[in-house]
């Protein structure tokens, strides 16, 4: 068994990770990070999954996988996009579904978006060397991949599925909200597992 840790507190996230990698974590025996957290100063998803996923591995010696995410709306430019998990200054999902609700008003314009950025960084072998010869370090090996999930906000929360923003995220050609969608409804279409699909191949080419 090869050991990948994964570089999240997030339960949900590991709940929908394993289901979502399924089959790719063969032979991959999946370790909880719980070293320092590293500041997440990245100005996109796809730095700070990066950032989440060198710091476990750094950590570790072992291979990491980090995603970064959240909910984009257009008509709040964007908003709250790499801010999501922190947008009520409390981190708690209520808190930050309710501002959302209450910046957005009565807007008609509520398309919405969620964004995933998976990440994975291997560390070279033990006793690489760097391009620069026998003292410089050998670089890891580094992929990130972003994927969405579009949809609008819906005007209240509903459903008890899902966790963060899913009970007020409709995706399009639904009349449900996420928190409304099963799980392999959710699994089928999200931002989180098309982009953990498209990384998929890589995880299981470590074992
Ligand atoms: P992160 O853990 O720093 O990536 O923050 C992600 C933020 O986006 C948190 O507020 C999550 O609740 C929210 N988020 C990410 N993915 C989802 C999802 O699939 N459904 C609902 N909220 C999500």
């Amino acid at each position: 068994m090869v050991q990948v840790v994964l570089a999240t507190h997030n339960s949900h996230k590991v709940d929908e990770l394993r289901r979502i990698l399924g089959p790719a974590l063969d032979g991959v025996e999946l370790l909880t990070y719980d070293g320092p957290e590293p500041v997440e100063d990245g100005d996109t998803f796809e730095a700070n999954a990066l950032i989440k996923a060198r710091a476990a591995s750094a950590f570790t010696g072992l291979p990491a996988i980090a995603d970064d995410s959240g909910i984009a709306v257009d008509a709040l430019d964007g908003a709250p996009g790499i801010h999501s998990a922190r947008y009520a200054g409390t981190r708690d999902d209520g808190d930050n579904l309710r501002l959302l609700l209450t910046n957005l008003g009565d807007r008609t314009d509520r398309a919405a978006q969620f964004v995933c950025a998976a990440a994975l960084v291997v560390p070279p072998p033990v006793g690489a060397v760097g391009p620069d010869g026998p003292d410089s370090a050998a670089a890891s090996d580094e992929d990130v991949e972003l994927a969405t999930w579009p949809g609008s906000v819906l005007t209240e929360a509903t459903g008890s599925g899902g966790f963060g923003y899913d009970p007020i995220f409709r995706p399009e050609g639904e009349t449900r909200s996420a928190a409304e969608l099963t799980q392999a409804e959710k699994d089928a279409a999200s931002h989180r597992a098309q982009a953990f699909t498209a990384l998929a191949p890589r995880i299981a080419a470590l074992a």
